[in-house]
């Protein structure tokens, strides 16, 4: 639509007003100022009591939170959303989703009350280019997101968004979603995907609850392919982690836990470094590895 249309279509809106929204709307979407280039996340975030509860996995991430950079807004790409086609949710007060069920009152009292960002929200639409981004105003944070928000910045002052994974798609395509984010790392943007890498809750060993780390050969075996592809920057293997045999496809049973890993690791640049953390398997067939990039 060229511009004399547009404004004709405006009808009874005066010139003035609209150069005013014009002028409102530029400030507006400028508020995510350039910066230095921020890390990017994944983190193996486990079960939801993590959000209440004080462990070694808990402590790291509170101590990502004290000495990465503070970001002036967080993505977050969580396991727990799935959806038809891509969407970012796009609201100013983002609610706490309590997507769990069977755990203590205390878990479902818990508020993550970070704001939404609008703003990254559009930047985000508008960066994407291979599918075109819904904006979501019903979603809000599920637990992928708060559960390791709440320790790692618990002043819940950074506004935060959430981008979906589209269930319809393979690998690759997240994969190389993932990269078209990248420039959101010089906007002060810390990009974080949410999931498990090894994850089968069907086969979990319940006894081994307690355990601070316990794992069946199979998901070890999955857990240091995984880790080595991850490290020597082999990101075909880990998009065709079908083909890596038996112990792979029984960590990773369906893609949900595995496909924010891919959105980290497609932002990873050749001056960037890579290192692991909280690389524990749990209950037999959790892992909770997970990736720094800086
Ligand atoms: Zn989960």
């Amino acid at each position: 639509m060229n511009r004399k249309k547009f404004l004709q279509q405006l009808g009874t809106v005066s010139l003035a007003a609209y150069t005013m929204n014009t002028f409102a709307f530029n400030s507006f979407t400028s508020a995510l100022k350039p910066s230095a280039k921020m890390p990017v996340l994944f983190v193996g975030h486990g079960s939801p009591m993590n959000a209440i509860e004080s462990n070694e996995f808990t402590k790291k991430w509170q101590q990502l939170g004290q000495s990465l950079p503070k970001p002036q807004a967080i993505l977050c790409i969580s396991a727990h959303w799935e959806t038809e086609g891509t969407f970012v949710t796009a609201m100013p007060k983002p609610k706490t989703i309590h997507d769990f069920g069977g755990f203590p009152q205390a878990l479902f009292d818990v508020q993550y009350p970070a704001s939404g960002s609008i703003e990254l929200a559009k930047e985000t639409k508008e960066i994407i280019k291979q599918t075109s981004v819904g904006f979501d105003e019903q979603w809000g944070l599920d637990h992928g997101c708060w559960s390791i928000l709440k320790p790692m910045f618990p002043l819940a002052n950074i506004p935060v968004i959430q981008m979906s994974l589209d269930y319809r798609k393979d690998a690759a395509y997240h994969y190389n979603l993932g990269k078209e984010l990248q420039q959101l790392r010089y906007k002060g943007v810390l990009i974080i995907g949410s999931g498990n890498m090894v994850h089968n809750l069907g086969l979990i060993n319940w006894q081994k609850m307690n355990e601070p780390e316990y794992g069946f050969d199979w998901a070890l075996e999955a857990k240091e392919k995984l880790n080595s592809f991850i490290v020597s920057g082999n990101h075909q293997q880990l998009i065709q982690y079908k083909n890596l045999g038996k112990s792979v496809s029984l960590a990773i049973p369906s893609p949900d836990h595995y496909l924010p890993l891919l959105y980290t690791l497609s932002l990873k640049t050749n001056k960037d470094q890579i290192s692991l953390f909280n690389d524990k398997a749990l209950m037999g067939s959790i892992t909770m590895t997970s990736v720094l990039i800086s």
